[in-house]
């Protein structure tokens, strides 16, 4: 719980993000190193509230023991606290540094202050763990003799292949990038998720802890070269498909053909890979310097075009959102332990206004189409503004206007998964196209086979693919088991 009277005495004062006209010039990580008195003092403010909403199904998804591991960061209990973090969260590296927090819209101490810094600490924890060698590979005493493949290596395959292989089963995960992380090495740029010293590291531990990775194998119906799906069900005791949601939206307007118009995934995969392969020498990248560059597409996607066209060095900076701005603080509709809808400036907003003099963004506007230069390249997008009315998106006539646009980035979510790997194994689908598998039970339709994660669920966060990747490793022990002793 902290100090008793912690919460009266400081205020939140979460750790900052590296100066951004600094920032700016590299793709090093955002965040700033934590000092021990900062975090002790703010792990001090968590107020023994009595029930923690923090950690109820409104605010951590894996429920994190945050009350327990605040108390004992105040009192300097660092390796009790790490292991108390590991109970829940196999991977808080990842999210004390990518997850929206949703524990801290639920915090007690959030209804009348500024909500306890839970995000800041759990990094702290997991990073000190690290540092201290308190992090390292603890392979199980004996083996199950069940094989288990898992196809997609995003936070919801990584987790059941640590859980699973935790259990003593031989678990093999099939990739179809070179390397693996799923969105965590190909979405998430590395100014928010370093790939090297934070996925890899982890990546590393599961693979002398035993997990097999193989890279580069597109798994679904064996041709050109892929993996026979069916194969591999008759091969392993159980299958787990966490391929994700990668199928975008697009915007089907006039114009949409030029050239300059990318999906954020091309922009964002492209980037990363160009920058780990030969610190972007190899130039294999799509290259924002000097180009108006127009992201459409609110969310962490867009976000993430921004930042990575701002550190291009991008002439100038436009985002279009088709919603109205959210409010300052919460609305009556959206009240507390629910997640904040609000007006947040994330590190791409900063950096833009920082380097612009604006913050980049521009609230309910559509895009109407896109403008040819006369050779098939993008060179201005029109649009015009709109207005929410009984559920719909009205045109604001007179409010056309034109942007200048060398390159365009459409971040306007994901439509589900592909289906190139449930297809051949005839997987129901739900009605948004998800691969149908109850939540808490994950089995799909076929004998078997479960599934996890945005494949599952649609679009979501890290933090809810671990959740769904741990809860599904638990029901495919308990599948080949009979019982599991898995969380
Ligand atoms: C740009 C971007 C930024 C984001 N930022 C954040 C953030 O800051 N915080 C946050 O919490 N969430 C964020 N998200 C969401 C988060 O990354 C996802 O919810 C999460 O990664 C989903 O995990 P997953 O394991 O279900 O799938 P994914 O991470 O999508 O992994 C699926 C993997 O399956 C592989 N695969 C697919 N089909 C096949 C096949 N046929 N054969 C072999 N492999 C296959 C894919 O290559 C991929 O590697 C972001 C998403 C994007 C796109
Ligand atoms: S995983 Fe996310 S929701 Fe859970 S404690 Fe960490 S920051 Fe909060």
């Amino acid at each position: 719980m902290g100090k008793p009277t912690g919460f009266l005495e400081f205020k939140r004062n979460a750790a900052p993000y590296r100066d951004a006209s600094k920032r700016l010039l590299d793709f090093k990580e955002i965040y700033t190193a934590h000092d021990d008195k900062r975090l002790t003092t703010q792990g001090a403010r968590c107020m023994d509230c009595g029930v923690p909403f923090c950690q109820s199904n409104d605010g951590c998804p894996i429920h994190n023991l945050i009350p327990e591991w605040n108390d004992l960061v105040y009192n300097g209990h660092w390796h009790e606290a790490l292991d108390r973090l590991h109970q829940t969260n196999n991977f808080p590296e990842f999210t004390g540094r990518v997850c929206p927090a949703p524990c801290e819209g639920a915090c007690v101490l959030g209804i009348t202050d500024p909500a306890v810094t839970i995000k800041n600490i759990e990094m702290a924890i997991i990073d000190r763990g690290f540092k201290e060698g308190w992090v390292v590979p603890t392979p199980p005493t004996s083996r199950s003799g069940k094989s288990v493949a898992i196809v997609g290596s995003g936070p919801a395959g990584l987790a059941a292949a640590d859980q699973l292989n935790r259990a003593g089963h031989t678990v093999t995960v099939f990739e179809r990038a070179d390397r693996i992380g799923g969105l965590l090495m190909y979405g998430i740029p590395n100014m928010k998720l370093d790939k090297t010293e934070v996925v890899q590291r982890r990546v590393d531990l599961l693979r002398a802890e035993g997990v097999q990775f193989e890279t580069s194998v597109n798994v679904g119906d064996g041709s050109n070269g892929g993996r026979d799906v069916l194969q591999m069900a008759q091969e392993f005791d159980a299958l787990l498909l966490s391929t994700g949601a990668t199928l975008p939206r697009d915007l089907p307007i006039p114009g949409r053909e030029l050239k300059g118009i990318h999906f954020a995934m091309e922009f964002l995969t492209a980037n990363t890979r160009s920058l780990l392969d030969s610190n972007h020498s190899d130039g294999a990248y799509i290259n924002a310097s000097d180009k108006h560059v127009v992201v459409i597409g609110g969310g962490d996607t867009g976000t993430d075009c921004i930042g990575t066209a701002m550190r291009h060095g991008c002439r100038s900076m436009t985002n279009f959102e088709l919603f109205p701005q959210p409010p300052d603080t919460r609305g009556p509709n959206n009240p507390w332990p629910t997640w904040p809808v609000i007006m947040r400036t994330d590190y791409g907003h900063q950096e833009a206004a920082q380097k612009f003099g604006c913050d980049p963004r521009i609230y309910a506007i559509s895009s109407t189409g896109f403008v040819d230069d006369g050779n098939g390249n993008v060179k201005a997008i029109r649009t015009v503004d709109v207005k929410f009315n009984n559920g719909k998106f009205e045109n604001i006539p007179g409010s056309e206007r034109e942007y200048p646009a060398d390159l365009v980035f459409l971040a306007m979510g994901f439509l589900g998964p592909e289906h190139a790997v449930s297809d051949p194994l005839k997987i129901d689908y739900d009605p948004r196209s998800n691969y149908s598998a109850p939540y808490g039970q994950y089995q799909t339709n076929v004998e078997k086979v479960f599934a996890a994660g945005d494949c599952r669920r649609g679009q979501s966060l890290v933090v809810r693919a671990i959740n769904e990747g741990r809860e599904a490793a638990r029901e495919i022990d308990r599948f080949l088991m009979g019982s599991s002793d898995l969380p």
